[in-house]
């Protein structure tokens, strides 16, 4: 059944297909299908929700204080209020600033976890939600910045080699946490209950990927070896917070469904193939 609706869909896009080879494309797309891993992922109730985000974000807190308590330790041995025998203070700076980012980075994927978990508000809190979900590059930000202009500043405390070397290593820790620490698919709570609300069945995602899938025949994950599938909100809680534009336009298209209000992944002809 699912199949003849595939078949519709390739006479939608306009694009003719021989007999033959159409059967040909429906057995492989059958045999795929059949070594397709599908994997159910149970729904969380709304309180069990709210208390893992409450528990992610307490971490992120805690990993965050760690972070900034790596970069003061960073500054104590550019300024040489701390020092040890054994190590350049170059590589002292170097560990401080590592240390720095594996604590701000977790913390920041943490932070996002829990957004999708139990989603801020966004109505009449725009500047807010935005402050919010972004706290991870803002996070990013006070973690390595007042570090790296200490260093450029600072005269005399390290030797010409050292201070580029570590200035290098700082900017390149401010770069890759602020680029994991940004959450380009916010969501926030409205839309979560909207998506809750409409998107009553079952939907499909990938490993990979912010997006979840309402047919589990969408040609966009016929590469995808394994799936996984459950409700809306067990898909918005793993991170896939927005709908596959084919299965949006689908759904517009068969099913007369109303996405209003839910996040819809951009797209465009291009991207047909
Ligand atoms: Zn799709």
């Amino acid at each position: 059944m699912e199949q003849k609706k595939r078949t519709v869909t390739r006479v939608e896009d306009g694009e003719k297909v021989k007999k033959t080879v159409k059967k040909a494309v429906e057995i492989e797309q059958a045999a795929e299908k059949e070594v397709k891993k599908v994997k159910k992922v149970e729904t969380l109730t709304k309180a069990e929700e709210k208390s893992k985000a409450t528990t992610l974000r307490i971490v992120s807190a805690i990993l965050w204080a760690f972070a900034i308590g790596f970069e003061v330790l960073g500054i104590l041995f550019l300024f040489k209020k701390l020092y040890l025998p054994w190590l350049p203070q170059m590589w002292a700076m170097i560990i401080c600033i590592v240390l720095d980012l594996v604590c701000c980075v977790i913390a920041a994927l943490l932070w996002k976890k829990a957004s999708h978990l139990d989603p801020f508000k966004k109505t009449n809190n725009k500047l807010g939600f935005f402050i919010l979900t972004q706290l991870g590059v803002i996070m990013a930000a006070i973690c390595f910045i007042p570090l790296i202009v200490l260093v450029l500043a600072s005269k005399d405390k390290l030797d010409k080699k050292s201070k580029i070397v570590v200035t290098v290593v700082a900017i390149v820790a401010l770069l890759i946490a602020g680029l994991l620490g940004a959450d380009f698919n916010p969501i926030s709570a409205e839309e979560k209950a909207a998506a809750e609300q409409t998107l009553t069945g079952d939907v499909y995602w990938t490993a990979f990927g912010h997006k979840y899938h309402l047919y589990e025949d969408c040609s966009s994950l016929k590469n995808s070896a394994t799936l996984y599938n459950g409700s809306v909100t067990a898909a918005i809680d793993n991170g896939r917070g927005e709908v596959c534009y084919f299965c949006a336009n689908r759904a517009e298209k068969e099913n007369n469904l109303d996405l209003t209000g839910i996040n819809v992944e951009e797209g465009s002809a291009a991207e047909l193939e």
